[in-house]
C-alpha cells in the first residue's frame, strides 16, 4: 500500500484540483478513490479532504484499522448518522463548498445531505480523483506488474484443464482457486470462458456448456492484488478449429500488434483505436468488432483512459491500458487478444507475458 510520503503527494494534488474549482473542501465515499487517496482499504469510510485538514470518518468495526492504514489522516469515529458527523465537521471547518462524487453518490444519499448538511453546498467533482488515479508512480506499476504476474501463471496452469468433456465453469473455477492460491484476494471480475458458438459472445461469462473438440475457447480474467487489478485474454483452439477461425485468429493477432505499437505518448485513445480497428476492417470484419480496443486498469477494472473511437484523451507516460481487439462471428465464434501495457514514450511497456502463438490443444 501507498506510504505516507505518497498519500501526501496525492492529498495535495487533490487540493490543488480543489482551489482551481473554487472548492473548500471534498467528501470521497468511493472505494477506490478513498483508498487511493488515504490507504484504507475497509470497506466504509468518508474522506472529508479540506485545505489543510484530512479526516477519515469511519464506523466501530474500522476505527483501529484506519489507525494503521491511514496514518495521514485523523481518523473520526461516526457516533451519530454520517450526515449529522459530516455536518458538525464542515460547520466547524468553515465550509461552504463542498465537492462530491456526483458519479457515485445514490440520489437518496444526495437528497438527505442537501437536506442536512445545511451550510454546505455540494458542488460536482466530476471525476477529479479518477483524474489524479490515471497515472500511475512506479510503486503502482510494480504492484499491477504482480497482479499481471498472476494471471500469466493461471493461464499456463488451467491448459492442462482444457480438453473435450469439461465445462466452462469448471475451467474458471480452476482459474480462480489458483489466483487466491498464489496470493490474489480473487479475481478482478467474473471469469469468461467462452467456448464454441458461445466465443462471438465477447462477454461470455462461464456457463455450464461442455467444451467440445473444434471449440475456439475465450478466457479473459485477471487477478486483485493489493487492490490493483489486472486484465488478459486469450483465445485457444481445442482440436483443429474450422479455416476461416484461423483466419479470424491471425487478423486479431494483427491488429493487437499494430494497437501496441501505436499505443504511443502523444496521441488519442481515438488515434490508437483507429490504427488496430483498421487492420480489422481492412479483413472485412469491421462490423464484427463492437467494443473499444482498449481500457485503463488500475484500483478499478476499468477506468481512464480508453482506446475508443471517441476518447479525445493524450496518452501520457505512466498510463497502463489493455489493448484488445477482437472478431465475433455468430454461429462460428470470435477471438480476442488481450495485453495490459504502460504507456512509455514511443513504445509501451507490455506488462502480459503469456504466448499470443495460436494454440491448437
Ligand atoms: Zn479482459
Ligand atoms: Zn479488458
Amino acid at each position: 500500500m501507498a506510504n505516507s510520503r505518497q498519500i501526501g503527494r496525492r492529498v495535495s494534488e487533490l487540493r490543488d484540483k480543489l482551489s482551481q474549482k473554487g472548492l473548500d473542501g471534498a467528501l470521497i465515499t468511493k472505494r477506490e478513490n478513498y483508498i487511493y487517496l488515504s490507504g484504507f482499504t475497509g470497506t466504509f469510510a468518508n474522506l472529508l479532504v479540506t485545505k489543510d485538514k484530512a479526516i477519515l470518518i469511519t464506523d466501530f468495526r474500522y476505527v483501529e484499522q484506519a489507525r494503521s492504514e491511514a496514518s495521514y489522516y485523523e481518523i473520526v469515529q461516526l457516533y451519530d448518522s454520517i450526515s449529522e458527523t459530516l455536518n458538525d465537521l464542515i460547520t466547524s471547518h468553515g465550509i461552504k463548498r463542498l465537492g462530491f462524487e456526483d458519479d457515485y453518490m445514490t440520489w437518496k444519499t444526495y437528497d438527505e445531505f442537501c437536506n442536512k448538511l445545511s451550510s454546505s453546498k455540494l458542488v460536482p467533482l466530476e471525476g477529479t480523483v479518477e483524474l489524479l488515479r490515471v497515472i500511475k508512480d512506479d510503486d503502482e506499476i510494480e504492484v499491477i506488474r504482480e497482479a499481471v504476474r498472476l494471471a500469466d501463471e493461471a493461464f499456463s496452469h488451467v491448459m492442462k484443464y482444457i480438453r473435450p468433456g469439461v465445462k466452462e465453469m469448471e475451467i474458471a473455477s480452476e482459474i480462480e482457486y489458483f489466483l487466491k492460491n498464489q496470493g490474489a484476494r480473487g479475481p478482478s471480475f467474473d471469469t469468461i470462458v467462452a467456448s464454441g458458438e458461445r466465443s462471438s459472445l465477447p462477454h461470455g461469462v462461464a456457463s455450464s456448456k461442455v467444451i467440445e473438440t473444434g471449440d475456439a475457447v475465450t478466457l479473459d480474467f485477471g487477478a486483485v492484488y493489493k487492490e490493483y487489478c489486472s486484465d488478459m485474454t486469450r483465445t485457444v483452439f481445442v482440436g483443429n478449429p474450422k479455416e476461416e477461425l484461423k483466419k479470424i485468429y491471425g487478423v486479431v493477432l494483427e491488429a493487437q500488434k499494430v494497437g501496441l505499437d501505436g499505443a504511443v505518448k502523444g496521441l488519442t485513445g481515438k488515434e490508437i483505436d483507429f490504427k488496430a480497428r483498421k487492420v480489422i476492417k481492412d479483413a472485412g470484419y469491421g462490423d464484427n468488432f463492437g467494443h473499444s480496443l482498449g481500457h485503463g486498469v488500475g484500483l478499478e477494472i476499468h477506468e481512464e483512459p480508453r482506446f475508443s473511437p471517441k476518447s479525445t484523451t493524450e496518452m501520457k507516460n505512466g498510463m497502463v491500458v489493455t489493448v484488445e481487439p477482437g472478431i465475433y462471428v455468430s454461429g462460428l465464434g470470435g477471438v480476442r487478444i488481450e495485453d495490459m501495457i504502460v504507456i512509455n514514450d514511443d513504445k509501451p511497456i507490455v506488462l502480459t507475458a503469456s504466448t499470443k502463438d495460436m494454440i491448437i490443444l
